[in-house]
């Protein structure tokens, strides 16, 4: 049966000689994910074996949070300076640091500089820039939108449910670095905890809004959890009429596999929400966080493909970062990799205004540019929108729709007519993308001043929709008087 395939393949190859010639299987790289016991590279896993190392509570355990025990973990593979950088930088990280084995495993320790994994997760002092001067601790604004401590109510159908302030593992680049992880040197964290009467006043405000149909559940981590707590968040919003969706936002499947595979207490739970929300003719789905090609593994396959056979549907938000996966290539083969696993790849998020993290962003420029290739290499369904959070709380807007773009400044402006009707909100790009001149410009607080002010009025004489002219020449305004500006 196989021969005659093949011979129909070659029947057809001579057929018709211009047909496309099928690719080398070879050439295929998203479907190679890394297989084996990769861990035992690194000195201090070098006598773990499979089952341990899959053992989700010894992942937990083994959790390095303190300099000192990274230093113990990746002595011998990771040189000296490099450790005496992270000691350095440790310490003037606004974010906790948490790295579960899974990750330190999957880091190239003999090129740590370049390694994507560890730039999202392992702060160096010699690679920090300073921040851009408009950065800012809640640059979402989520805590102006709150109704009750740790509910964001913004968009008038959804409500977004922080259960808890901790996370399996702790990411530099967190937007909720106001309130997720321990206190650091530099920032005095907002509370959150997994607290019955706090979770009691976010459901009854929940339950008291009509409108709201659509419940995310995240943190923190809703790895974090335990089953119990999956099951009384899950049907307590399952009962309510008004909710009609539940997303339990995770970024445990990109960091810690092993609690999918090995947590069946949890796993359970979580599929049992499922089906009920099934049962209910209500959705309830998983979103995750992958960024790299490199954190999905074979322990990430065999992961989704639990869920996978359980019916759990999980998409995936990327944060796009330089050095990280601002390329065509990388985050062609991410998508891919995600869509090989059975992840849909939804959202690719523009890099939120984040303090101390000003070396990982990077510009809309890029993000428009690398959309515009990444379209096309694969089916719709599996192609992410490009977003952007406008700053301040104008909600997720396509990178496309910005009413200005000045690349020169680095300033775009955005509205959110839906979220907040003549309402500007302003993204800038970083520093370091901008030309000296632009650069010299930030640096003096009359000329930023001054450029925002530009900015802002060009975005309110332009007209794109309806002048079909190009951007930057001026028609009819159709924005309304501006109530306010963000940042
Ligand atoms: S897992 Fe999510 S909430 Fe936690 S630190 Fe990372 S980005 Fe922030």
């Amino acid at each position: 049966m196989h021969l005659n395939i093949v011979t129909a393949a070659d029947d057809i190859q001579a057929a018709w000689p211009v047909f496309k010639p099928a690719v080398n299987p070879a050439t295929l790289t998203h479907k190679q994910l890394l297989r084996g016991e990769f861990w035992r590279k690194i000195p201090a896993y070098a006598d773990v074996d499979e089952q341990t190392f899959l053992d989700h509570a010894w992942q937990a355990r083994n959790s390095i949070t303190r300099v000192e025990r990274l230093f113990a973990t990746v002595q011998g593979v990771a040189s000296q300076e490099f450790l005496s950088d992270v000691a350095r930088g440790f310490n003037s990280s606004p974010m906790s640091v948490r790295l579960s084995p899974y990750l330190v495993s999957l880091i190239d320790w003999s090129r740590p500089y370049e390694d994507p994994l560890r730039r999202q997760f392992i702060p160096v002092q010699s690679r920090l820039l300073a921040d851009h001067p408009r950065v800012g601790l809640d640059s979402l604004n989520e805590q102006g939108d709150a109704p009750v401590p740790g509910l964001t109510h913004r968009y008038a159908d959804k409500a977004l449910f922080l259960a808890l302030d901790r996370c399996p593992v702790y990411c530099r680049f967190c937007t909720r670095s106001y309130a997720v992880g321990v206190d650091t040197d530099e920032v005095e964290k907002v509370n959150l905890p997994a607290n019955t009467q706090r979770w009691r006043d976010a459901f009854a405000y929940i339950a008291s809004r009509p409108e709201i149909e659509d419940i995310v559940v995240s943190g923190g981590d809703a790895y974090q959890l335990r089953a119990g707590q999956i099951t009384e968040i899950g049907d307590t919003l399952l009962a309510m009429p008004n909710v009609r969706r539940i997303r339990f936002a995770t970024k445990g499947l990109a960091v810690m596999p092993q609690k999918i595979v090995t947590d069946e207490a949890w796993r359970d739970a979580l599929v049992q929400v499922v089906e009920k929300g099934r049962k209910l003719h209500k959705e309830v789905v998983v979103h995750t966080h992958f960024n790299h090609p490199n954190e999905i593994t074979w322990i990430t396959e065999r992961a989704t493909d639990l869920l996978m056979e359980r019916g759990v549907t999980v998409r995936n938000q990327s944060v796009l970062m330089r050095g990280v996966n601002d390329s065509v290539e990388t985050m062609t083969r991410l998508i891919k990799r995600l869509s090989h696993v059975n992840v849909h790849p939804y959202y690719v998020y523009l890099h939120d205004l984040v303090k101390g993290v000003e070396d990982l962003r990077t510009t809309l420029a890029t993000a428009l540019h690398i959309e515009k290739n990444v379209r096309g290499t694969t089916a719709g369904f599996n192609t992410p929108t490009f977003v952007i959070d406008a700053p301040g709380g104008g909600g997720k807007r396509d990178v496309h729709s910005f009413e200005y773009y000045d690349r020169e400044t680095g300033i775009s402006v955005f509205t959110s007519p839906a979220v907040q009707k003549g309402a500007l909100y302003l993204y800038f790009d970083p520093l370091h993308a901008l030309s000296r001149s632009a650069l010299r410009r930030w640096q003096d607080p009359v000329e930023q001043e001054a450029m925002t002010r530009a900015a802002i009025a060009r975005a309110r004489r332009l007209d794109r929709p309806f002048s079909g002219v190009a951007r930057g020449v001026a028609g009819k305004s159709r924005l309304h008087v501006e109530d306010r500006a963000w940042p």
